[in-house]
């Protein structure tokens, strides 16, 4: 029943987010969650705020938080923009600085939501082909448009781009350059510290990966205070609570224990590079990962054979159906001992 549908509605194709499985006994890699449990301090931040912050509204402005984030990064808390998930944050992104009279830049094969966001909002865009080894030329996104939107690492490939690349992009954009690094505290080079400099340039990171958090929902932004204030005024003209009071103090604790984080991290690493090697000597060919997935290929069975054929098996990865990757399947890096499940039950497979 479409009759009560406004127009923007029926034209929607919305993002389809990987499964969450009601089951518990499956070994879920197909959504490149951390496999590792957060911070114990963020258990000790929830049960307080639970006892004594539950009943009030949470700080719209989540100062403490951004206030942990700037610290963290070494940049002034006004140039720290908060949301509900990067999801969330990229959205905020298209109607604060993009806009229907000048065509966006993004690669043809990235983060899907983007085009989603794209459509939604009512931006143009154009994609920009990777090499066929999926690396990008940042030549060919030097050029003017309405906008440049690269995720770094790249998902799903896992390949990262060096800091001067995007440096080389964002000088020769005179619109906004949007740099999603939601990877990259798993191997790649944040551009970060280029916002100093480059007042065209915005990095949107999240809790999601790196510290364990994914079902809290938070992501942030650093860039030029200018960028921060756009992102504020179309949150405040939207939602002026996108962080509940749990996420908040989950978030702080989080991102103030550093040292646990940089453990979890160090091990996922540890067993990229393990299951890459064991992929590699049973003939499948594995992309340079930078990120906390590997995505992969074996020269005679197809992603989406493999994806069924693992599912059956209790393991579930990803596929996505579109051309020049379809071959492919992405796994996301479990523990060392889930993993060890994985490589056993494929080598069977293949
Ligand atoms: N960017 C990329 C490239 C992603 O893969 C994801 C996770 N699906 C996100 C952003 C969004 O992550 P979150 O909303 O959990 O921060």
């Amino acid at each position: 029943l479409k009759k009560y549908w406004s127009e923007l509605a029926k034209g929607l194709t919305p993002y389809v987010p990987g499964e969450q499985p009601k089951l518990n006994n499956l070994i879920k890699l197909n959504t490149n969650e951390n496999p590792y449990a957060p911070s114990p301090k963020v258990r000790e931040a929830i049960d307080k705020v639970c006892s004594e912050r539950l009943r009030l509204y949470p700080d719209p402005e989540c100062s403490r938080l951004k206030a942990a984030i700037a610290r963290r990064h070494g940049v002034g808390a006004d140039r720290v923009f908060v949301g509900n998930g990067s999801d969330e944050v990229l959205a905020f992104c298209f109607p604060a600085f993009f806009g229907p009279a000048r065509r966006i830049l993004f690669p043809d094969i990235t983060y899907s939501f983007y085009k989603v966001y794209a459509a939604f909002f009512g931006i143009p865009y154009e994609t920009v082909p990777l090499r066929e080894d999926f690396s990008l030329d940042a030549e060919d996104l030097s050029r003017p448009c309405g906008g440049v939107l690269l995720a770094n690492p790249n998902a799903p490939t896992g390949l990262a781009m060096q800091r001067r690349g995007i440096e080389q992009i964002a000088r020769h954009c005179e619109s906004l350059l949007l740099v999603d690094e939601a990877y990259v505290e798993f191997g790649g080079e944040s551009a970060v510290d280029l916002t100093a400099e480059l007042d065209n340039l915005l990095v949107v990171k999240t809790f999601s990966k790196s510290h364990s958090l994914a079902g809290m929902r938070v992501g942030y932004a650093i860039g030029h205070q200018g960028l921060i204030e756009a992102l504020e005024c179309v949150k405040n003209s939207f939602n002026s609570y996108t962080l509940d009071v749990l996420a908040q103090a989950a978030a702080i604790a989080a991102i103030e224990d550093d040292a646990y984080c940089a453990e979890q991290l160090r091990k996922i690493r540890q067993t990229r590079e393990w299951t890459a090697g064991q992929l590699q000597d049973m003939g499948f060919c594995v992309l340079p990962s930078s990120a906390n997935f590997l995505f992969i290929r074996h020269p005679e069975k197809t992603g989406a054979q493999l994806m069924q054929q693992l599912r059956g098996k209790g393991i579930i990865v990803r596929h996505f159906e579109q051309e020049r990757i379809r071959d492919f399947m992405r796994v996301t890096i479990g523990t060392q001992p889930q993993m060890q499940q994985f490589v056993r039950e494929l080598g069977a497979l293949v």
